[in-house]
Parts: structure tokens; sequence; C-alpha cells
């Protein structure tokens, strides 16, 4: 099987923003697009994008998950970034169109349609370091995915890092290309040295999240997470499993958690940790490295209630539990 997001179906949707108005939305080829050199995302990082998906359900219909939340997101990215706005309504449409068109190639469960619109500044100015892109480019991209999963349900390792930080704190909130390449050379690191899967970011002892996934600690029927400000993703897979957890009486804490109270409660038989995001749900995490030590997360296995959790929400994607808070949008 293929590395997840490198099949693309083989048209596109795109959009261009002339430096007053977007262009009417078209459907073109996938393969390439055309940029000046000096276009200013490719010095100065001016870009956001978003990750969602499509399902398909068994009665033939084809729905897209909460793609007002991703809109919402994509829109405040873009206005952080001092890009040209989009208009939500505008990219709605053309990623439903879009899902429409390529309908019959979006894969049944446990596969789904993952959806990249993107967004990035084209001016050819270089010296624009210190000033935002005129223009811009939008487009909407299709990947068919398979089973997250279909390695075995493996739990990662986590380098928790209690001195570097994942990208500028006020970029945080941002789903934005540089906060990426800026968690890199830390992620390659830990894995190097750790054979850690990733590096769980804590800056000043404060546990945030990964470089592409939020962080989930599951104490009994306590579930641990950072409040939301603007140092971190606001994941909606994040605000899905919190609101999910609260209807079968959970008890939810978003606040700051630190190391210390991390590896304490971690260590204690049946807590559990996850990470949260839309490529995979909820993926445990079996090990926490810190120091030179390693800490099994409860005894180390796929915990219950992250199963439970995550196939709670597989179920109302996947069209067989009843979508009680009106997630699914029908193409
Ligand atoms: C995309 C992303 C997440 C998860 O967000 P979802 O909306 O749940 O997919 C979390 N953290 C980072 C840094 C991300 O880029």
């Amino acid at each position: 099987m293929s590395a997840f997001g490198s099949v693309f179906m083989p048209e596109m949707a795109i959009t261009w923003f002339d430096g007053t108005a977007w262009s009417t939305p078209d459907l073109v080829s996938s393969d390439s697009i055309q940029l000046h050199p000096g276009a200013h995302v490719l010095h100065y990082s001016s870009t956001c994008f978003e990750g969602l998906k499509a399902f398909r359900h068994d009665d033939g219909t084809i729905k897209i998950f909460r793609i007002d939340r991703n809109m919402a997101r994509f829109s405040q990215s873009a206005q952080l970034l001092a890009l040209p706005e989009i208009d939500q309504a505008v990219t709605t449409k053309m990623v439903t169109d879009l899902v429409a068109h390529f309908a019959d190639e979006v894969p049944a469960p446990p596969g789904s349609m993952y959806i990249r619109p993107t967004l990035f500044g084209t001016e050819p100015a270089i010296g624009k370091a210190a000033a935002p892109s005129t223009t811009a480019c939008q487009y909407v991209l299709l990947s068919p995915v398979g089973d997250y999963f279909a390695g075995g349900d493996a739990c990662l390792r986590l380098l928790v890092d209690d001195q570097g930080m994942r990208c500028a704190p006020h970029n945080g909130m941002i789903k934005s290309g540089g906060n990426y390449a800026s968690a890199l050379r830390p992620i390659m690191e830990a894995k190097a040295k750790y054979k850690a899967d990733q590096v769980l970011f804590c800056p000043g002892g404060d546990v945030q999240e990964t470089g592409a996934a939020n962080f989930l600690l599951i104490d009994g029927d306590e579930i641990i997470t950072k409040a939301l400000d603007e140092s971190f993703l606001h994941g909606v897979t994040r605000d899905s499993i919190l609101t999910l957890a609260r209807d079968m009486g959970m008890k939810v804490s978003e606040r700051q958690l630190s190391v210390d109270e991390l590896l304490e409660r971690a260590a204690k038989p049946g807590c559990e940790a996850a990470l949260s995001g839309t490529a995979a749900v909820l993926a445990p995490v079996g090990t926490l490295i810190y120091g030179d030590k390693e800490i099994s997360v409860g005894n180390g296995k796929v915990g219950e209630t992250t199963v439970k959790l995550r196939q709670t929400l597989n179920d109302i994607q996947w069209g067989k539990a009843e979508d009680r808070h009106g997630w699914l949008t029908s193409i």
C-alpha cells in the first residue's frame, strides 16, 4: 500500500487572488501549478492548509466531517498570516463540488478521502520579507487513504521535550507550513537518538502537542488535555473526542498539564495516552521517554478507553451511529 497522502486525484479545484478578487474556481490537472520563482510563499512561508475527510456510507452517500470547523480554522489561519481573506462559502463549495466530482473514488471504510485545501502568497516580491503578499492562490487536493491502522495498532513512543518548542508560540494555532519545518529537526533527532516516533513538545514543562497531533491523557474516567490558547493547534478531532467523552459521562479537564504530573499519572496502571488528529483519529501512546528514562503508559499497550473513543467517532463518520451533533455534511 502507498504511503498516506502520496496518491492524488488527477484534478483539483483552484482559484487565484489578483490583489482585488478571487477568480471563479476552476477544475484543473493536479500534476502541477505555475509559480514565479520569486513567489512570496517560497521565500517567506506565507502558506496555510487544512486537512479533513469525506466518508462513504453503506447507503452509497458521501459525507464530509465537520467542514464548518475546518473552514473557520482555514479562514483564521489566513488572517493571522496576513494572507488575502478567503470566502468560507466559496472554499466550502470548492471542496464539496470536488468531492462530488470524485465521489466514485471515495474509499469505503476503513478508508476515506483526505481533503487538503491549501492557500499561499504568490506575489513575486523578494523584497517583502516583512510585508504580506498581495496576491494568492488557493487549491483543494484530494488523496484517497486506506486503513491507518492496517499494520496493527502499534503504540507510539514519544520523546517528552521540556526544553524546545514546536514553533513560535504566537504561531501555534495557525496550520502553517513553517511550523512543521520548525519542528522537523527536533523530531529527526528524537528518531535517531531515542527511536521515538514523535516529540511531545512541552515548553517550560507545559505539555502541549506533537508535531502534527494533539495530546490527550486518559486517567480512569478523566481525560486531560491542554486548554485552548494561541500556542498550539486547535484540532477538530480533539474537540470531537472531548465532546464524545462528555457524552459518555467522562470528566473532561481542559487545563495546564505539567510534565511532572504527566509522568506521575502515566506510570499508574490503567492510565492511557493518545494523539488525536484527522489522519489517525486517536493513536495510542505506549511509551514516554524523558531524560534517559522510559516510562510505560499504563501497561504500555493500547488502552480500552482509547479504542472505545476512536470507535465511537469512527461509527459516526462511517454512518454506523447517529450523527447527534450534526457533524456530517452531505455532498
Ligand atoms: C492538524 C494538526 C492537529 C490535528 O488537528 P485535526 O483538526 O484534529 O486534524 C494537531 N496539531 C497540529 C500541529 C496539526 O497540524
